[in-house]
């Protein structure tokens, strides 16, 4: 992997930790709607957002954007997505060349025959003059057809032809490279170009970025794109998204998640957030480990726990980020009856152990795998929190011995 990379203030690629990344769905002329999603989208996390630069209206809002965030204190980088004529956006308005903190290029459109070269070399120049890097994203939908169409011809010339599939990844993989290449022969150092090459099937991104990591060290952005709604999208972008970062292969990761109508933009953010702390690469937020309920457990009680401890961290957590630093690592554990539910509080930070149907109610609860108490009644829930809250702030020292009120943690790595 190349050495440390400077995008704004988040660094990405070499020993930086993976980066989650999101995207806006507002119409980016729409200042005030974009500013709300990209605050929401930090708050939840995101350590880089990226939004649609589509039109004169959208580029000549993006400072404005820029702005009114700094106002409000996030300082989260915005990353500007340009198809077809982001060379003419950029040049027409320096004000959103500066204020983006690193340029998507998608070289499928870019340009077409003569002008590919020229438009995606402005591209690439006006990065220079700003010193921005750039991520070069190729995507399956919009993949340069020039370059499929001369790579299935020299395939087809070929005695025994590779099936068109391989052709086709390879195709993906060489516009990324190519427009690697290029981007380097008119200045740019290698620890400015991210790439990407997204579709939306599990295994061609596991194949096309396996192959790409093993054909160049250019820092990686990985997501699996159109990946869907619900638990579909969820679940094909972790396993997609777990392999190949499992293999060490992936710098900054977005999913792709087809919001449910009215839903909430900011699921994305806790998805990719959830992928990495799953496979233990960073930590954001403590995880709340819960059996699934069985017979032996008929009432919804532990259910209902565990749904408002996960709340209640989640929640807590853009304070308790700065001020406690670590706890993002903290793992809690609720259970549902005696079988598993000791053993398994043992093993958290605290635990807790709730009847069974036919058990004595009593919940007992364990810290650092020791029985500490036993709770009983109709306060549980309140109970549990606020012991949570406490055992966070006894064994999370407060940073400086301040008391809150700092910024959270993308906002501090944004500076
Ligand atoms: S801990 Fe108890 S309630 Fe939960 S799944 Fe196991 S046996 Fe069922």
């Amino acid at each position: 992997m190349i050495g440390d990379q400077e995008t704004c203030q988040v660094r990405v690629g070499g020993d930086a930790p993976i980066v989650v990344q999101s995207m806006t769905n507002t119409d980016t002329a729409d200042i005030d709607g974009t500013v709300t999603q990209i605050a929401a989208l930090a708050a939840a996390g995101s350590e880089l957002v990226r939004i649609t630069v589509d039109r004169e209206d959208a580029a000549r809002a993006v400072p404005h954007i820029r702005d009114k965030l700094h106002k409000q204190g996030i300082r989260v980088p915005l990353i500007g997505d340009f198809h077809y004529i982001g060379h003419t956006l950029l040049s027409n308005n320096p004000a959103c060349a500066e204020a983006l903190a690193k340029y998507r290029i998608n070289p499928g459109n870019v340009g077409f025959k003569n002008k590919k070269d020229s438009q995606f070399s402005s591209m690439i120049e006006t990065a220079l003059e700003y010193n921005r890097p750039v991520r070069i994203g190729v995507n399956w939908g919009s993949l340069d057809q020039e370059l499929l169409a001369d790579l299935m011809d020299q395939n087809a010339k070929r005695p025994e032809p590779a099936d068109s599939a391989d052709v086709t990844r390879e195709a993906l993989v060489r516009s990324a490279l190519d427009s690697a290449e290029r981007a380097l022969e008119l200045g740019m150092t290698k620890d400015r170009i991210i790439l990407s090459c997204k579709v939306s099937n599990v295994q061609d991104l596991i194949a096309v970025y396996s192959d790409l990591a093993r054909r160049c060290d250019h820092a990686l952005h990985l997501g699996l794109t159109e990946a869907g709604m619900g638990s579909k999208g969820i679940v094909a972008s972790a396993t997609a998204m777990g392999v190949l970062l499992q293999e060490g292969i992936g710098d900054t990761i977005r999913v792709s998640l087809t919001p449910e109508p009215g839903g909430d933009r900011t699921q994305e953010v806790i998805v990719a957030q959830e992928i990495l702390q799953t496979l233990g690469l960073r930590a954001f937020t403590p995880m709340v480990t819960a059996c699934p309920g069985c017979g032996r457990t008929t009432s919804t009680v532990f259910q209902s726990l565990a749904q408002q401890i996960q709340d209640h961290v989640r929640s807590s957590m853009p304070e308790w980020r700065d001020r406690y630093p670590g706890s993002e690592s903290l793992n809690l554990a609720v259970m549902g009856c005696i079988v598993n539910g000791p053993g398994e509080s043992k093993h958290a930070d605290i635990g807790i152990s709730l009847p069974g149907t036919g058990e004595e109610p009593a919940a007992p609860v364990f810290i650092d795998g020791k029985k500490a108490m036993t709770l009983r009644g109709a306060g549980i829930a309140n109970e549990f929190k606020k012991i949570v809250d406490d055992y966070v702030a006894t064994r999370y020292k407060p940073r400086d011995g301040k008391a809150g009120g700092g910024k959270s943690k993308s906002t501090a790595a944004a500076e």
